[in-house]
Protein backbone atom coordinates (compact mmCIF):
# COMPACT_ATOMS: atom_id res chain seq x y z
CA UNK A 1 0.00 0.00 0.00
CA UNK A 2 1.28 3.37 -0.82
CA UNK A 3 1.85 6.22 1.77
CA UNK A 4 -1.24 8.44 0.30
CA UNK A 5 -3.74 5.15 0.48
CA UNK A 6 -2.60 4.73 4.01
CA UNK A 7 -3.53 7.73 4.37
CA UNK A 8 -6.60 7.51 2.49
CA UNK A 9 -7.44 4.67 4.45
CA UNK A 10 -7.02 5.92 7.84
CA UNK A 11 -8.64 9.08 7.00
CA UNK A 12 -12.05 6.98 6.05
CA UNK A 13 -11.56 5.02 9.46
CA UNK A 14 -11.64 8.59 11.26
CA UNK A 15 -14.67 9.43 9.40
CA UNK A 16 -16.41 6.45 9.94
CA UNK A 17 -15.40 6.24 13.70
CA UNK A 18 -17.54 9.98 14.41
CA UNK A 19 -20.60 7.94 12.15
CA UNK A 20 -19.66 9.92 8.81
CA UNK A 21 -21.07 7.68 5.76
CA UNK A 22 -18.51 7.27 3.20
CA UNK A 23 -20.62 7.85 -0.16
CA UNK A 24 -18.40 6.91 -2.93
CA UNK A 25 -18.56 11.05 -3.98
CA UNK A 26 -17.55 11.55 -0.33
CA UNK A 27 -15.12 9.09 -0.63
CA UNK A 28 -13.64 10.80 -4.48
CA UNK A 29 -13.64 14.18 -2.85
CA UNK A 30 -11.50 12.97 -0.27
CA UNK A 31 -9.32 10.72 -2.26
CA UNK A 32 -8.76 14.21 -4.40
CA UNK A 33 -7.42 16.14 -1.63
CA UNK A 34 -5.91 13.88 -0.27
CA UNK A 35 -3.72 13.34 -3.22
CA UNK A 36 -3.96 17.37 -3.91
CA UNK A 37 -0.78 19.25 -3.63
CA UNK A 38 -2.08 22.39 -4.88
CA UNK A 39 -4.30 23.23 -1.93
CA UNK A 40 -7.40 23.11 -4.25
CA UNK A 41 -10.87 25.51 -3.76
CA UNK A 42 -14.12 23.49 -3.82
CA UNK A 43 -14.77 24.62 -7.47
CA UNK A 44 -11.25 22.89 -8.33
CA UNK A 45 -12.44 19.71 -6.60
CA UNK A 46 -15.95 20.05 -8.35
CA UNK A 47 -14.14 20.51 -12.17
CA UNK A 48 -12.32 17.90 -11.37
CA UNK A 49 -14.84 15.15 -10.26
CA UNK A 50 -17.90 16.58 -12.54
CA UNK A 51 -16.62 14.12 -15.33
CA UNK A 52 -17.25 11.28 -13.06
CA UNK A 53 -20.18 12.42 -10.84
CA UNK A 54 -22.41 14.40 -12.91
CA UNK A 55 -24.79 14.52 -10.16
CA UNK A 56 -22.46 16.01 -7.77
CA UNK A 57 -22.89 19.94 -6.99
CA UNK A 58 -20.48 22.56 -5.86
CA UNK A 59 -23.10 22.41 -2.36
CA UNK A 60 -21.97 19.19 -2.13
CA UNK A 61 -18.42 19.13 -2.30
CA UNK A 62 -18.85 22.33 0.14
CA UNK A 63 -21.02 20.18 2.30
CA UNK A 64 -18.41 17.16 2.31
CA UNK A 65 -15.49 19.58 3.19
CA UNK A 66 -17.21 21.26 6.09
CA UNK A 67 -17.49 17.18 7.47
CA UNK A 68 -14.06 16.59 6.68
CA UNK A 69 -12.80 19.67 8.71
CA UNK A 70 -15.58 19.41 11.48
CA UNK A 71 -12.97 15.48 11.51
CA UNK A 72 -9.48 17.19 11.57
CA UNK A 73 -8.95 16.27 8.34
CA UNK A 74 -8.58 19.47 6.13
CA UNK A 75 -7.55 23.11 7.40
CA UNK A 76 -9.68 25.85 5.39
CA UNK A 77 -7.81 28.40 4.60
CA UNK A 78 -9.35 32.27 3.84
CA UNK A 79 -8.47 35.12 1.65
CA UNK A 80 -10.78 38.05 2.53
CA UNK A 81 -13.69 37.41 -0.41
CA UNK A 82 -11.61 35.18 -2.70
CA UNK A 83 -12.98 31.21 -2.22
CA UNK A 84 -11.28 29.42 0.63
CA UNK A 85 -8.44 26.60 -0.24
CA UNK A 86 -8.09 23.64 1.33
CA UNK A 87 -5.55 22.55 2.59
CA UNK A 88 -5.14 18.32 3.71
CA UNK A 89 -2.06 18.00 5.17
CA UNK A 90 -2.93 19.39 9.09
CA UNK A 91 0.53 19.54 10.66
CA UNK A 92 1.77 23.05 11.33
CA UNK A 93 3.59 24.44 7.99
CA UNK A 94 3.79 27.78 6.29
CA UNK A 95 3.01 28.92 3.00
CA UNK A 96 4.40 30.46 -0.27
CA UNK A 97 1.86 32.12 -2.24
CA UNK A 98 2.48 32.86 -6.21
CA UNK A 99 1.51 36.72 -6.82
CA UNK A 100 0.73 35.30 -10.46
CA UNK A 101 -0.50 32.07 -10.68
CA UNK A 102 -2.22 31.73 -7.51
CA UNK A 103 -0.33 28.38 -6.58
CA UNK A 104 0.08 28.14 -3.14
CA UNK A 105 3.26 25.96 -2.04
CA UNK A 106 3.81 24.23 1.73
CA UNK A 107 6.90 25.53 3.77
CA UNK A 108 8.06 22.94 7.00
CA UNK A 109 10.15 25.48 9.32
CA UNK A 110 10.16 25.45 12.71
CA UNK A 111 7.08 26.94 14.16
CA UNK A 112 6.85 30.44 15.60
CA UNK A 113 5.41 29.95 18.84
CA UNK A 114 7.48 32.29 20.65
CA UNK A 115 5.84 35.19 18.37
CA UNK A 116 2.79 33.49 20.03
CA UNK A 117 3.42 33.85 23.65
CA UNK A 118 5.52 37.59 23.19
CA UNK A 119 1.94 39.12 21.24
CA UNK A 120 -0.31 37.13 23.88
CA UNK A 121 2.16 39.26 26.73
CA UNK A 122 2.01 42.37 24.92
CA UNK A 123 -1.30 42.50 24.00
CA UNK A 124 -3.63 40.28 26.38
CA UNK A 125 -5.07 38.15 23.84
CA UNK A 126 -5.31 34.53 24.44
CA UNK A 127 -3.82 33.30 21.59
CA UNK A 128 -5.08 30.48 19.56
CA UNK A 129 -3.04 30.28 16.33
CA UNK A 130 -0.80 32.11 13.96
CA UNK A 131 -0.58 32.11 10.06
CA UNK A 132 2.32 32.94 8.00
CA UNK A 133 1.99 33.25 4.31
CA UNK A 134 5.19 34.49 1.97
CA UNK A 135 4.33 36.02 -1.57
CA UNK A 136 6.25 36.00 -4.65
CA UNK A 137 6.98 34.36 -7.91
CA UNK A 138 6.69 30.65 -8.81
CA UNK A 139 9.65 28.62 -10.25
CA UNK A 140 6.88 28.33 -13.57
CA UNK A 141 5.80 32.15 -13.59
CA UNK A 142 9.14 32.98 -13.59
CA UNK A 143 10.19 31.63 -16.68
CA UNK A 144 6.88 32.25 -18.57
CA UNK A 145 7.99 36.40 -17.63
CA UNK A 146 11.63 35.65 -19.05
CA UNK A 147 10.01 33.99 -22.10
CA UNK A 148 7.26 37.20 -22.59
CA UNK A 149 10.28 39.80 -22.22
CA UNK A 150 12.79 37.77 -24.34
CA UNK A 151 9.84 37.83 -26.93
CA UNK A 152 9.31 41.92 -26.58
CA UNK A 153 13.16 42.03 -26.78
CA UNK A 154 12.70 40.71 -30.34
ZN1 LIG B 1 3.01 30.97 -10.38
ZN1 LIG C 1 -0.38 23.63 3.07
Amino acid sequence: MTVSEQRLQAAVERLKESGVRITPQRHAVLEFLLNSKIHPTADDIYRALEDKFPNMSVATVYNNLRVFRENGLVRELTYGDSSSRFDCDTDEHYHLICDSCGKIVDFHYPSLYEVEKLAAQVTNFDVTHHRLELYGTCPDCQQTTSINLSGTLL
